[in-house]
């Protein structure tokens, strides 16, 4: 495809979003062209069990070839590269700008995702990938029942996700990184209503072992033991390609859309974790499907 062409649409993430709106865009027979930076967190996801089709489970990495797979069956191309710049032009389409060149297109779909805030573990991967982190109680809550879980994360989003994991017959403690002194009273009672315990002193270390399960000493000299434990330090939502375009975004990064999944700026959508919504792929996918027919429907 070359550089000088006008795109229909230029997809700029190739993860779930991304790649969903590939196959869309080419089985509309629009000339589409998919830039991505390598970074997909479905890599990251050792066997998701929420996708539907799919009931034994499917290892990330599998499914991500899979969409990539028919992507590429519907003759759209990903070129591997990170965007740097996206301009919009006077004749209202835009050009989008990375080390290996430049891009015009008639539309922009934004599915630049986000990326987890981590802990510093020693082998964090391999952590993740036992099953003794974890990072998103929405995909896999359901396995820790019965188990010791902990969630690390301060005031308000800790809080939170330990009371949304608490919800899944397990037994929960909250890692509250010292700020327990933040919360609302009648928040910490609700907290302990639902069972969870509440470490005070803040983790001075935390080790995961094959054997030995998640160990957090304290700084206060106690050490405790997991099963799981559930970091809750946040995400960056990949939105500034958008907001120095003057899209607008919500207080936690994700970019405002309309029912059409457009951003405040008129031809720009946005779909997947960087768009307003749930962290998921299907949502993804949903995104990607009425973005990428909004923009059929423009052309
Ligand atoms: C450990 C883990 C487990 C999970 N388990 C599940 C699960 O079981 N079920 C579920 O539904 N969800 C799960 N999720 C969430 C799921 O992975 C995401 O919701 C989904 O991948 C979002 O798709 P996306 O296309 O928005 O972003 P991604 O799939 O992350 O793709 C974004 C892509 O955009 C690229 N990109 C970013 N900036 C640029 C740029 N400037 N230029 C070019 N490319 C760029 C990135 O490199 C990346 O390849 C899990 C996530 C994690 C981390």
């Amino acid at each position: 495809m070359s550089q000088d062409e006008i795109l229909d649409c230029l997809v700029i993430g190739g993860g779930a979003a991304g790649l969903t709106a590939a196959v869309y865009l080419g089985r509309y027979r629009r000339r589409a062209l998919v830039l991505d930076a390598g970074g997909s967190r479905l890599a990251k996801i050792p066997r998701t069990r929420n996708v539907p089709g799919f009931p034994e489970g499917i290892e990330g990495p599998e499914l991500l070839r899979r969409m990539q797979e028919h992507a590429r069956i519907y003759g759209v191309p990903t070129t591997h590269t990170e965007v740097r710049r996206i301009e919009k032009l006077e004749d209202g389409s835009f050009r989008a700008e990375s080390d290996r060149g430049q891009w015009r297109a008639r539309f922009v779909l934004l599915a630049t995702g986000a990326r987890d805030v981590e802990p510093e573990i020693d082998g964090l991967h391999e952590a993740m990938q036992a099953g003794q982190v974890r990072f998103c109680p929405v995909c896999d809550g359901f396995e820790t029942q019965g188990q010791r879980v902990a969630v690390l994360g301060r005031a308000g989003h800790g809080l939170h996700e330990s009371l949304f994991i608490s919800g899944f017959g397990n037994e929960v403690t909250w890692l509250a990184m010292a700020t327990q002194e933040e919360v609302d009273p009648r928040e910490l009672a609700r907290l302990r209503d639902a069972g969870v315990r509440l470490a005070d002193s803040p983790p001075h270390r935390i080790d995961c072992g094959v054997d030995c399960g998640v160990r957090v000493a304290l700084q206060d000299g106690q050490v405790l033991e997991f099963d799981t434990l559930y970091p809750a330090l946040g995400l960056h939502h990949a939105c500034d390609l958008a907001t120095r375009l003057g899209a607008r975004s919500c207080p936690d990064g994700q970019l405002e859309v309309d029912v059409h999944q457009q951003t405040t700026v008129d031809g720009l959508y946005a779909a997947g974790d960087v768009a307003m919504d749930l962290n998921q792929i299907s949502v993804a996918a949903g995104h990607a499907a009425i973005a990428s027919t909004a923009i059929h429907n423009r052309l």
